[in-house]
């Protein structure tokens, strides 16, 4: 395309909320023939909320809730701004805690009184030793209900299953039939559990996904698919996406995403919204078509 035309096309996007840092992914989006979505804040809000805690070791819920948020306070991610949040609006002071150490793509642990917490998946419990049989059933059923059951351990033994429901964004699933409209593969990436990943998916109408992804796997996706001869485009919003942001033949992140996500991406969805997609990539073929 001319430069003229491709400013044109810049300046349309950005009309649309689609912010385009270079000419050149203006150019490749409309060759995209496959779009992977990450599930957490891309798909859905990103803002998710405390919905159930079954108490396992535990006896006292709101002991248990004040133990989990005075963990969380040390961690960014999603899920811990949902106990924090939960804690809050139930009047939980939170406690100080030291040794804190987050363990991307599982969960987070931290000493606190005197007592060795440790909140996450269920591999996490299973690598710690934490035995959690007798509960797995209850955190499926809560999996299925398209919610992320997470497992809290005091001392080495489970005290409660806490569960966060991220509810899809209201206008994902539209966005997502233009993209299978435009003969566009859709696949959904998370490092969420599979029961839940299925339930999202199903709810979002993408029949293709990967669930328990690592965050060094998500760029290792894109390779994948771009060795199979497809074109990538990659949207995601999170410090875990950022490498295969990068990787991708487009990056898309979305706007109230983390900034390393938008540094690596080369379009930003300022509305947060997955139409900006289609719509860049409606852009991307008039600007192809007005230089022939
Ligand atoms: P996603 O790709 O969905 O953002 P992550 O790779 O960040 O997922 O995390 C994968 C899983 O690890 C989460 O679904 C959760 O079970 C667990 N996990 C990660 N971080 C935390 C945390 N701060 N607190 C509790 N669990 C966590
Ligand atoms: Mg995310």
């Amino acid at each position: 395309a001319t430069p003229m035309s491709v400013m044109v096309g810049v300046g349309k996007a950005a009309e649309a909320g689609v912010l385009i840092r270079n000419g050149e992914a203006l150019q490749t989006a409309s060759k995209i023939t496959a779009m992977i979505l990450d599930k957490t804040g891309t798909i859905t809000e990103g803002a998710p909320k405390v919905t159930d805690i079954i108490l396992a070791g535990a006896t006292n819920e709101a002991e248990v809730l004040q133990l989990a948020a005075s963990l969380e306070s040390g961690s960014e991610h999603p899920l811990a701004e949902a106990i924090v949040e939960s804690a809050k609006e139930k009047q939980l002071e939170l406690l100080k805690i030291s040794a804190f150490e987050a363990i991307t793509g599982f969960g987070v642990q931290a000493q606190c009184q005197g007592k060795t917490l440790l909140f996450g998946n269920v591999k996490l419990m299973q690598d710690k030793g934490i035995e959690v049989t007798g509960f797995t059933d209850q955190a499926q059923a809560l999996a299925k209900q398209a919610k992320t059951p997470m497992y809290f351990a005091v001392d080495g033994e489970l005290a409660a299953i806490i569960a966060v429901a991220d509810p899809i964004k209201a206008d994902s699933i539209s966005a997502i039939k233009r993209l299978q409209a435009n003969d566009i593969r859709v696949i959904m990436l998370t490092g969420d559990n599979k029961e839940t990943a299925a339930a999202v998916a199903l709810q979002a109408g993408i029949s293709e996904f990967f669930a328990e992804v690592l965050p060094e796997d998500k760029a290792n996706k894109v390779k994948d698919l771009q060795n199979h001869g497809e074109i990538v485009g990659m949207t995601g919003d999170g410090i875990n996406d950022a490498p295969a942001l990068a990787l991708a033949n487009v990056g898309f992140a979305i706007g109230t995403g983390t900034d390393v996500a938008i540094e690596s991406a080369d379009i930003t969805l300022m509305r947060g919204s997955l139409h900006g997609l289609a719509d860049a990539i409606a852009i991307s073929k008039a600007t192809l078509r007005n230089i022939k």
